[in-house]
Formats: C-alpha cells, structure tokens, sequence
C-alpha cells in the first residue's frame, strides 16, 4: 500500500476503541431486549416443489426495538455471537419456534417442520443435546418437526465431536441441515461422513445470471440425491429460478418468489390454503 493509501485508509478506519464502545453499546442494548422481551420471530416458509404445499418454516430472529424499529439479525447476531448472548438467544428461539409449531398443530393445521438457526458457539456447548431434549419435552412437539440449520463453518474442528453430536440429535429424532452450503468450507469427505438429512443450497448460487451457478446447482442437487439428503434452494425470487429447480428436480424452495418471513399471525393465513390430512 503507498504511503498516501494507507493515510486515506485511516480516515475511514473506526479506531479499535471506537469499534469496541460500538459493541459495548450494542451488547448493552441486546442484553436489555433479551429481558425486555424485544425479540420477536418471523417465519419463512418453505414449500415442496411438487405439490406446492407449506412443509417447513425457517424462524428467523428479529429485534423490535422501541425507537429505532425492526433491526435485521445481521445487525444484531454477529454482536451476539461476539459476546456469548447468542447461547441464550439461540436457546430462546428454539423454545418459541418450538412452542409456536405445536400451538399450530393443535390448532388444527397441517404440521410442518420448524427449523432453527444454530450458531457455531451453541453447537460447541457440552449440554447442547440434553438443552435441545429438555426444549422438545417442554413444548410437546414431536422431534421429526424440529430442524436445526448448521454451517459448513463449524465442520472445520473437531470432527469426531461434530460426528458423535450430529449422531445423538439424530438419535433422538431431530433433523439437521447445513445452511448456506456451497460458501464455507465443506469437504466431501465431512459431507459423506455427517448424517443431515438436507442441504440448503446458499441464495448466491440461485441467481441464474452466473452462468457456472446453474451448472453448481445442478451438482448439489444431484449430490445430494445421491448421499440420500433432501435439497432447498434459499432465496428464489422468479419464476425462471423456478422452473430451472423444478426441472432439475430440487426438493423444496424458500425465497421471496414465495413469501418473505411473517409474524406468526400472517402465517395463519397461508396455513389455511395448505390441505388437510
Ligand atoms: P440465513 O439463515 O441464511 O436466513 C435466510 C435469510 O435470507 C433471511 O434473512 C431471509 O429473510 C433472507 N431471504 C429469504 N428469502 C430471500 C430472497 O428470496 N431474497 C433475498 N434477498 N433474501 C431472502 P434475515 O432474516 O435477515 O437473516 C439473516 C441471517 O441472520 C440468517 O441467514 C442467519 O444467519 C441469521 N439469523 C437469523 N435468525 C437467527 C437465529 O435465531 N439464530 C442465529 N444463530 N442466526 C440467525
Ligand atoms: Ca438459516
Ligand atoms: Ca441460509
Ligand atoms: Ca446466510
């Protein structure tokens, strides 16, 4: 970098300490909604490429901040994951989501599976499995409606400690996925060795105006098929999307073409369409 780069570079640089009180602030704020009450959960749907029915719902944290209004959780998570809040955060989301798919079920509707984000730190936390039994005894629902989105990212360490905790969740009913997959760190060798039942093909890839994406998908859908694991694509937003993973015969989508995430009473709504049992 030439001296006068590295000059302009500094100017826009947030020193580290400004950086910290930053997330100090935001840490402050996030604690005070953890116990407020502020945080809220949409729902996005997920629906089967064939019958077009609603079959999953991915939930998705939200902040509903008393001035500044809904903040998006790429705001807030990264603070959260920094701190160590994501445990009790995650913790809580998994308890709603949970509590939410069994009030719909004994409502009536058809059930579907929640899933739920699971961040790195609350994988690697020794009591994960008995937390994830005690949240499913605690809310009644039935572990096959519960999924849990890992990333590639946590398959860098410790495999035989992410092989042993996949096997004990697995063992006890619950679904896993890998999210994002295709923009971390994934080896073939992990992917045949972890026992998840889908891949969520990352919404980067679903964009057709990259010529290679198309011949990407194609790979991971048929990959996927192949290791017996079902296939989402995230982030479908057009028809041709669409038709490109309907003829490639991806399993089920999620993405805006659909529905954005809702509050739990517009989802209500959609519910009324699916057909009953
Ligand atoms: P993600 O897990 O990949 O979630 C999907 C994101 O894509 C959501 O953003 C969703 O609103 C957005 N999305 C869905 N369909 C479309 C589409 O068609 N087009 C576009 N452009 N975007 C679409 P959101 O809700 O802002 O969440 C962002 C990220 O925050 C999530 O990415 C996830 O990594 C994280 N996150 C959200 N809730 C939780 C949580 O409870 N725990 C953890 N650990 N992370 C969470
Ligand atoms: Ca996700
Ligand atoms: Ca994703
Ligand atoms: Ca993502």
């Amino acid at each position: 970098v030439k001296g006068n780069n590295r000059d302009h570079y500094k100017c826009y640089e947030p020193s580290i300490s400004k950086r910290l009180e930053t997330q100090l602030s935001v840490e402050t704020a996030l604690r005070k909604a953890v116990k407020e009450n502020q945080l809220e959960i949409h729902y996005q749907p997920q629906k089967c490429i064939v019958s077009e029915e609603v079959v999953g719902l991915e939930a998705l944290v939200r902040w509903n901040h008393p001035e500044q209004g809904m903040i998006s959780p790429g705001l807030f998570i990264p603070v959260a994951e920094k701190t160590g809040l994501i445990c009790e955060i995650g913790e809580w989301v998994m308890r709603e989501a949970c509590m939410q798919n069994k009030k719909w079920q004994e409502l009536g509707f058809k059930p579907v599976v929640v899933g739920v984000n699971l961040s790195a730190t609350q994988f690697h936390q020794k009591d994960l499995v008995s937390k994830v039994k005690k949240i499913l005894d605690e809310s009644g629902l039935e572990p096959k409606y519960l999924e849990l989105e890992i990333t590639e990212s946590m398959a860098v360490s410790n495999e035989e400690y992410i092989i042993r905790t996949l096997k004990e969740l697995r063992e006890e009913g619950v679904l896993v996925s890998i999210d994002d997959f295709g923009t971390g760190y994934s080896s073939l060798k992990y992917l045949s060795r972890f026992p998840v039942s889908k891949l969520k093909i990352d919404r980067i890839f679903i964009d057709e105006n990259r010529k290679q994406n198309k011949a990407i998908v194609k790979s991971i859908i048929h990959m996927s098929h192949s290791l017996d694991m079902k296939v989402i694509a995230e982030g479908v937003e057009t028809n041709e999307q669409l038709d490109f993973l309907r003829q490639e015969r991806c399993d089920e989508i999620q993405g805006f073409l659909y529905s954005k995430p809702l509050p739990p009473v517009e989802l209500e709504e959609i519910f009324q369409q699916n057909t009953y049992h």
